[in-house]
């Protein structure tokens, strides 16, 4: 590697010279994906500190939120910064006062990077609105990248054989399009609207069809109609076509707002639509009477641990499928360019090491 590529940081002497070195893919300014905005860097090896986990990543999927982070439609917490909040890796070195793990340790890590555990939220086991929470790749340095600190208590261990890379991309669409599930009250059974079929809505169906659901999907892409209707769906349409049934309960998955007022058109008196987006373009008006007999319309942010436990636990069981698109570590750019076009065939993972 050419000094050029370095960025910001300095050999520092011959000492600094002699230490290891990661790699890492780093945001300095956002700016529009096809500009490159991720340098690749060099840093010296990670030591964790006290309560952290230095983890040597092996794969870490790629999200929307890393991309509009990039792009700066989500401004970074702080800048420098390296994306990533969907790794899988291995425990390379433990920090002081931490318990239960062990060098070597498969471990996973996914957006909640801590959180206080004091305020009433975390107390209230609603620690995914704790207003004092950090994010992996966002307020703090994420997977894309040979090596990342994390907080222990944060980390999850891995609980099924599978490789890391088909696990990678259930950390953040999976778990929280399973919390979504949750704040939709949908019942087992019951019948469920998903809009929008990316990645996240690919997963959370497989969890509703193992739960008994009929689930209906409006999206406009074709292909995702197919893919839902092979995956369990009962009924595939496009956004302003009406469902056979009314639904009981809707999640969507389309970072549109006025997918929002389609679902409520098509759910029934007291249903749920739960809007998975961390960020979404304006809701046009509409007229109450969609909202009227108390259907609800409520975001969803963040997940708990408890949310990952439970839905990581349940992809190993029953087990869900992850269709992948490996990339190397320099490729980043072009993985979060990939997924912008939307022609990705399956979730893009960074395969750490290859
Ligand atoms: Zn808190
Ligand atoms: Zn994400």
């Amino acid at each position: 590697m050419s000094m050029a590529l370095l960025g910001g940081w300095k050999h520092q002497g011959p000492a600094a010279c002699q230490t290891l070195h990661m790699r890492a893919m780093r945001l300095g300014q956002p700016r529009p994906i096809n500009d490159d905005p991720l340098e690749l860097i060099e840093l010296p090896n990670l030591e964790p500190g006290p309560f952290e986990l230095s983890i040597d990543v092996s794969a870490c999927a790629v999200c929307r939120t890393d991309l509009q982070i990039v792009e700066g439609e989500l401004e970074a917490e702080r800048l420098p910064i390296i994306p990533g909040h969907q790794i899988v890796g291995r425990v390379a070195a433990i920090g002081a006062g931490v318990s239960g793990w062990s060098v070597g340790d498969r471990a996973c890590v996914g957006w909640m990077a801590g959180t206080c555990g004091d305020c009433p939220f975390c107390v209230a086991g609603r620690e995914n609105l704790c207003p004092y929470a950090r994010f992996t790749g966002w307020s703090r340095d994420g997977g894309f990248a040979e090596q990342v600190n994390v907080r222990a208590d944060f980390a999850f261990p891995v609980v099924t054989e599978r490789p890391d890379e088909e696990i990678a991309p259930l950390l953040c669409g999976g778990v929280i399009g399973y919390r979504s599930l949750k704040v939709s009250g949908i019942e087992p059974g019951g019948r469920l609207g998903l809009f929008g079929f990316g990645a996240s809505a690919s997963l959370a169906i497989q969890v509703a069809v193992h739960w008994g659901c009929e689930v209906y999907v409006f999206t406009r892409s074709e292909s995702e109609r197919e893919r839902a209707l092979q995956l369990g769906a009962v009924w595939a349409g496009g956004y302003g076509e009406s469902a056979p049934e009314m639904l009981e309960a809707a999640v969507t998955f389309a970072p549109v707002g006025s997918v929002v007022v389609q679902a409520l058109q098509a759910v029934d008196r007291g249903a749920v639509v739960a809007i998975n987006a961390i960020h979404l373009d304006e809701v046009p008006a509409f007229d109450y009477n969609h909202l009227w007999l108390e259907r609800q319309i409520r975001s969803v942010a963040n997940y708990t641990r408890t949310d990952a436990v439970e839905f990581l636990q349940m992809a190993a069981e029953i087990p869900i499928d992850t269709t992948i698109e490996g990339f190397r570590i320099t490729e980043a750019n072009g993985a979060l360019a990939a997924l912008k076009r939307g022609d990705n065939p399956g979730a893009g993972v960074l395969l750490i090491g290859d």
